[in-house]
């Protein structure tokens, strides 16, 4: 028995129409458990429609009645935290707790834009001129659009829709079409905290969706979660068309370790975000830098905890790590293992033959040791329970290969000098770095983004840069003068 997932059009669910549809597996049992359908260009188009029109009334809401949809919907989220979490473990299979998680962060996301009557208060300059005060607000764009990663099927649509919708737009979501059923339970949730129907809408599809997406005239911006080659394709195609575009792509985060680290703790700092997710995270570590003599005992350090944690399915509270999102996927990870062997890496933990369950989408997890940059264990974003260790001399060879990926989502260092840490923050060409902290997820009034491959656009998500990306700014000049003083005046406007 599968469940038909449909799309959220006009605050109801909506049978699509294309006649095109893909299967949504339980990847713990490998079984399908659901057909979501897929969008025509069509059905896009009468989705834009729908929140066209919501938006020309939403953006007349006043922030205070903004605010109280996203306390009330803050609450619900938190209220329901267990049961979406559910819906998470089942269509991804990431453990509870880590379902539970991430619902947590994107939660924050959602407290953060409560705070929108603050958020879009704007500059007043009284007597810029003689009798002239000039002021700036920021307005909403109109229809948005949201293209998200099937890795975190709550909290990354929880980071464009709340600051979005609180600006006063409406939001148009295309999630993975791999675990969409999070989008739905979101979706409902809104409509229960009271926003008007078409200002969240959720679209489900693959390349078809998105492209009309992109070449919609009706959609002002597009934020993307995904992969880089796709981000890519999404920024070139947006911007092609006129659209403002953020497209966060993918990752390779280096670990870097100083001999002076304590060596426990950063193994089990390293461990937690190699294998946490079963390596399915943007933020995860899959590379260890070594520096000098800390990588032995290191590799021992992680070689020791692997044995320790328990694979299996999400919803048993004994499982440490889940499965992987598809079987393809389980596969191509299981490859990358072979061609780092045959490359010339130690393998130290071998995945493939681990203990876990036979059915469903599961691997163990895998350490390789002496990994060099030209491997595509090291080259590659393999998205998996992999972590490569790669050993240098020196901290200035660790800080040079870090600097020397294309990818620049996230990096951590593990050491106990100040001093290094103040020079690898400084240096390090990396748009969210951790001192002692393996996962650097900005908290929600910051903004998350990486640099270089890891990135294309201006703007990163969330916080202060996701509410200027959700508005565009006008700055008003007046005067209120006495007509008795009016006369023509053909010069440039002066300010004395
Ligand atoms: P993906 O790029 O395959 O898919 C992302 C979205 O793009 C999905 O909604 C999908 O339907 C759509 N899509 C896929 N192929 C497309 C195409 N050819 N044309 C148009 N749209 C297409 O990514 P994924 O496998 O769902 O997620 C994992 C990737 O996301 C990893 O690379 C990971 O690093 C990255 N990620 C990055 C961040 C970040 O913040 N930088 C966060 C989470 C995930």
């Amino acid at each position: 028995m599968t469940t038909r997932i449909s799309h959220w059009i006009d605050g109801k669910l909506t049978p699509g129409t294309s006649g095109r549809s893909a299967p949504v597996h339980n990847p713990a049992t490998g079984v399908v458990t659901g057909e979501v359908d897929l969008a025509s260009v069509e059905e896009l188009d009468a989705a834009v429609s729908s929140a066209a029109a919501a938006a020309v009334e939403w953006r007349r809401a006043s922030l205070s009645r903004r605010s109280a949809v996203l306390f009330a919907f803050r609450e619900l989220l938190h209220q329901r935290t267990p049961e979406l979490a559910e819906v998470i473990t089942s269509e991804h299979g990431k453990v509870l707790s880590d379902a539970a998680g991430e619902i947590t962060r994107g939660l924050e996301n959602v407290e953060f834009a409560t705070g929108v009557p603050n958020l879009l208060k704007g500059g007043f300059s009284e007597q810029a001129a003689t009798g002239v005060d000039v002021y700036n607000i920021r307005q909403p764009l109109g229809v948005v659009a949201g293209v998200t990663p099937f890795n975190f099927p709550a909290m990354v649509p929880l980071w464009m829709c709340a600051n979005a919708i609180a600006c006063g737009n409406a939001f148009i979501l295309k999630p993975s079409e791999k675990d969409p059923s999070a989008a739905l339970f979101l979706a409902q949730l809104w409509k229960e905290a009271g926003l008007p129907d078409g200002v969240f809408t959720v679209v489900h599809g693959d390349k078809v969706a998105v492209d009309a997406i992109l070449d919609h005239p009706g959609i002002a911006a597009v934020s993307f979660v995904g992969s880089t080659p796709i981000a890519k394709h999404i920024y070139e195609r947006g911007t092609a068309n006129g659209k403002r575009v953020q497209a966060l792509g993918g990752a390779k985060n280096h670990a870097l370790v100083l001999p002076d680290a304590d060596i426990d703790m950063a193994a089990d700092a390293v461990v937690s975000a190699a294998y946490g997710s079963a390596g399915e995270r943007c933020m995860a570590l899959s590379v260890a830098v070594a520096v000098g003599d800390v990588a032995q005992p290191l590799v021992d350090a992680i070689a020791a905890r692997l044995p320790k944690l328990t694979v299996g399915p999400g919803t048993d509270p004994d499982t440490d790590m889940g499965p992987l999102i598809t079987a393809e996927h389980r596969d191509k990870v299981a490859g990358y293992i072979g061609a780092g062997q045959d490359a010339g890496a130690s393998v130290v933990v071998d995945g493939r033959e681990g203990d876990v369950p036979a059915d469903g989408f599961f691997l163990g997890t895998t350490l390789l040791d002496h990994v060099t940059p030209e491997m595509t264990v090291y080259t590659d974003e393999i998205f998996g329970p992999v972590l490569s260790v790669v050993r240098v001399d020196t901290y200035e060879e660790g800080l040079e290969l870090i600097n020397s990926n294309p990818y620049a989502n996230g990096t951590a260092i593990f050491t106990r000098d100040g001093g290094a840490a103040r020079a690898f923050q400084f240096d390090v060409e990396v748009g969210m770095v951790g001192i002692n902290v393996p996962i650097p997820v900005p908290v929600a009034y910051y903004s998350f983004g990486g640099w270089k491959d890891s990135l294309f656009g201006d703007t990163h998500m969330y916080g202060p840069e996701g509410i200027s990306f959700y508005t565009r700014g006008k700055v008003v000049t007046q005067r209120w003068p006495d007509p008795a003083t009016s006369s023509v005046d053909l010069g440039f406007p002066q300010t004395r």
